[in-house]
C-alpha cells in the first residue's frame, strides 16, 4: 500500500509530518493526536521503509504502551526477539520498560494509533536506530 492509498482510506486524519520525533525515526511518518484528554492517543503514519528507533517507555508503575494497527503492513520487535509482523486488527501490548521498535514494511506504508498508558514517572527514552542491515533481513 502506497502512502497515498493509505491516505486517501485513513479513517482518521493522518495529520502533518511528524517533525518533532524526526530524529528518533528512519524516513518520514506522520502524526496526529486524535485524543489529549482521559487517554492520550496518537495516529502514527509511516512511509515505507519508515521505523522508529529502538526506545523504551520506562515507567515506575503501570505505564508502556498499546498499537492498535489500522492500516497497511508493518513491524514490531522486542529486543532479544523475533520480529511480529503486523497488518490492519492487530494489538499490540509494550510493558513498560522493554526496548523495542516499530515500523512499516519496506514496501508498504503502516498506521497504527498509539495509546500511551499512563503509570508512575513515565517517559520515553530514544536508542539507536534500526540499521538498514536489520531491518533487510526482515521478511
Ligand atoms: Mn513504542
Amino acid at each position: 500500500m502506497t502512502l497515498e492509498e493509505l491516505r486517501n482510506n485513513s479513517v482518521f486524519p493522518v495529520g502533518g509530518e511528524n517533525v518533532n520525533y524526526a530524529k528518533y525515526f528512519i524516513g518520514t511518518s506522520y502524526l496526529n493526536m486524535i485524543s489529549m484528554e482521559q487517554v492520550v492517543i496518537g495516529n502514527v503514519t509511516f512511509e515505507p521503509g519508515c521505523r522508529n528507533n529502538w526506545h523504551i517507555h520506562h515507567a515506575d508503575k503501570a505505564g508502556g504502551q498499546m498499537l492498535l494497527v489500522t492500516a497497511g503492513s508493518g513491524w514490531y520487535q522486542e529486543w532479544g526477539k523475533e520480529p511480529q509482523k503486523l497488518q490492519p486488527g492487530d494489538v499490540v501490548h509494550i510493558p513498560a520498560n522493554v526496548k523495542h521498535w516499530h515500523g512499516a514494511s519496506a514496501d508498504s506504508a503502516f498506521q497504527h494509533l498509539a495509546i500511551e498508558v499512563s503509570g508512575e514517572n513515565c517517559s520515553t527514552e530514544w536508542c539507536e536506530p534500526v540499521s538498514d542491515e536489520e531491518y533487510g533481513k526482515l521478511k
